[in-house]
């Protein structure tokens, strides 16, 4: 089973601009003054010892995840702008598919892919958002009301279904098991965990975690506990998170790596970034999260062996791969 990053970017799409790709270029230039490269591929091997900021984007489309597990059934959480680069990697005359969409909540930078996802628009493919918000087929409807949008939801030739349960329920899609949680954000979200054969990815976004998350017994440790992907909502640092931005509705790096060490992750994908800072400052955060994550983990291994976790701390990028 795999996790594939379509949408990474908080609050709403945030692509580069041209000043910042040519920012970019400038500096990569710069540091490859002294390099002699004989093909691309010496240039690809150059670029691969860059850092990310330097070479990609951390922020372009809003959530959406891939599931990737053992059926032909597509399985993504949420539905934001990735979705529709999903879409496009299809490619034209796809055939008829059944797609599993589970929506963690209806916050617009988690539904604003669907009215630009082709699928929908053919007869033959099967949509089922899954999830637990009563307004949901009212708000995948609304936003494609005029005058903000030009197609109805009526044009689309999909069959397209709501399974919206009640707080504790659970799923399956073939043999995975989808567990979920009750998160604290505004208007309430849900998050996701997904097993198949052993192996668990949780996908948990827009979700805060106060003071709270710090005691013993704090029930998310028990949800993430021994997990091979964590995909988190680390919108913020820890002193935005604690100070301006609590009831904001996100978590931070730093409470992003507490409660994975605490139920022993294996691999941290720090998801849902904050739109208005640039690659390097989320890098910058990000690093100072690394460091927090071994000075945490001496902490925590007075009691056991020296494995240190999460095993992997890592940024979501759209395109990213992580398997389980
Ligand atoms: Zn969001
Ligand atoms: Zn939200």
């Amino acid at each position: 089973m795999k996790a594939i990053i379509w949408g990474s970017c908080g609050s709403l799409p945030a692509p580069s601009t041209s000043a910042s790709i040519r920012q970019k270029v400038r500096d990569a230039i710069w540091a490859a003054r002294e390099h002699q490269f004989e093909n691309l591929a010496a240039v690809d091997a150059y670029l691969e010892t860059l850092p990310h900021c330097a070479r990609g984007t951390y922020k372009a489309n809003t959530s959406c995840v891939q599931i990737k597990a053992n059926t032909d059934e597509y399985i993504f959480c949420d539905a934001g702008t990735g979705l529709r680069d999903f879409a496009l990697s299809l490619g034209k005359d796809s055939a008829p598919a059944t797609y599993h969409i589970f929506i963690s909540h209806l916050h617009w930078d988690h539904i604003q892919g669907f009215p630009f996802f082709t699928p929908a628009y053919q007869a033959g493919n099967r949509i089922i958002f899954h999830g637990f918000h009563k307004e949901t087929e009212r708000a995948l409807r609304a936003q494609m009301e005029a005058p903000c949008f030009p197609v109805p939801f009526e044009a689309m030739q999909a069959e397209i279904e709501f399974d919206i349960q009640e707080n504790g329920a659970s799923f399956q899609v073939g043999d995975i098991q989808i567990s979920t949680i009750k998160q604290q954000h505004p208007g309430d979200s849900w998050g996701y965990c997904f097993e198949e054969n052993g192996k668990r990815i949780i996908y948990s976004s827009d979700s805060e975690h106060g003071p709270e998350a710090r005691k013993e017994g704090y029930h998310f440790v028990d949800f993430f506990q021994n997990a091979d992907v964590l995909i988190f909502d680390g919108q913020y640092t820890f002193e935005e998170a604690t100070n301006e931005k609590r009831y904001w509705g996100h978590s931070d790096h730093m409470t992003a790596v507490e409660l994975s060490a605490r139920a022993k992750v294996r691999q941290l994908i720090v998801f849902h970034h904050e739109p208005a800072y640039t690659d390097t400052e989320i890098e910058e955060i990000h690093k100072d999260a690394l460091s927090y994550s071994e000075e945490y983990n001496q902490r925590l291994s007075n009691n056991t062996n020296n494995t240190t976790y999460p095993q992997r701390i890592e940024l979501a990028f759209d395109g990213l791969e992580i398997e389980a």
